[in-house]
């Protein structure tokens, strides 16, 4: 990293970071992740992480991968918790690292806590959440004056894989302009259905953004009532996320990354 005009904390010896890497875009990491990217011994890092930000890492860094994929894990939640408190008491300096925010369906806090427990020291580094970073890469904004004052974050899949039970489907329906949805691709039929069912109107903007601001990332946008039936058509592929609401026809003014490849096309 160029000097900076100010200093950064470091990763010590036996101190672990929990550190959000961002949606896709290794221009999206935050200094802090950069700085532990390059001073870690250890990186324990999850299946969302794009591949040019763990090329960040320094050559002699020992990377583990820790990832869960579609319901399927690898290694269990107890487990990674369980190595990042045995590195640290080793006394490596660990980096956690997962895609997007840490504490945003992340599990972020389960590893925190179980740190806590142990007396490890710790910090936690925020990163850009998917459900923000993408929309952007999407040309899609969270908010707008115009559209609405409340966004709405919800995970569609609980630890179970199914929609969460806890929802309450006719508040969410009434009170959220926006709603992003994570995790959401496998249920959207049924997801869409039960906004419709709640009152949400048929003919509502929807928005399906695969792989956000990674080299393929996908984009289709339809209504509540065909998005669905639209992402199951185009095959597209998980990590994905469903925004709902008036935001989403912004995007035909402000597809900034489709307008960029159309002027490099040109040039
Ligand atoms: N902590 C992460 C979320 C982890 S949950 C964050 O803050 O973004 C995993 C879900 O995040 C995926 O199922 C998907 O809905 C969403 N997600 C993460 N990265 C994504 C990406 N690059 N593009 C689209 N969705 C993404």
């Amino acid at each position: 990293m160029d000097r900076l005009p100010f200093s950064l904390p470091e990763l010590l010896p036996g101190h672990v970071w929990l550190v959000g890497a961002g949606p896709g875009d290794p221009g999206l990491l935050s200094l802090l992740a950069l700085q532990a990217l390059r001073h870690a011994d250890v990186i324990i890092y999850d299946a969302l992480v794009d591949p040019r930000i763990l090329a960040l890492a320094h050559p002699a860094t020992l990377c583990e991968f820790a990832g869960k994929r579609g319901g399927k894990p690898s290694i269990r939640q107890p487990d990674i918790s369980e190595r990042l408190i045995l590195l640290a008491r080793q006394g490596r300096r660990v980096l956690r690292l997962k895609g997007g925010d840490p504490f945003v369906f992340g599990r972020g806090a389960e590893e925190a806590m179980a740190l806590a427990l142990a007396q490890i020291p710790f910090r936690i580094v925020p990163g850009v959440t998917s459900g923000i970073g993408g929309l952007a890469y999407a040309g899609i904004p969270a908010t707008s004056r115009e559209t609405n004052s409340a966004i709405t974050f919800v995970t569609g899949h609980d630890a179970s894989g199914e929609v969460p039970d806890s929802l309450d489907w006719s508040a969410l329906a009434k009170t959220a302009p926006v709603i992003v949805f994570y995790m959401a691709l496998r249920n959207l039929q049924r997801i869409t259905d039960q906004l419709i069912q709640s009152g949400r109107p048929a003919d509502e903007p929807a928005a399906v953004i695969s792989r956000a601001a990674t080299e393929r990332q996908r984009v289709l946008v339809g209504t509540l009532s065909d998005i669905a039936a639209l992402a199951a058509r185009e095959a597209i592929e998980p990590p994905a996320l469903v925004v709902i609401g008036p935001v989403v026809p912004l995007r035909q003014h402000l597809d900034w990354l489709g307008g960029l490849a159309k002027t490099l096309q040109k040039d």
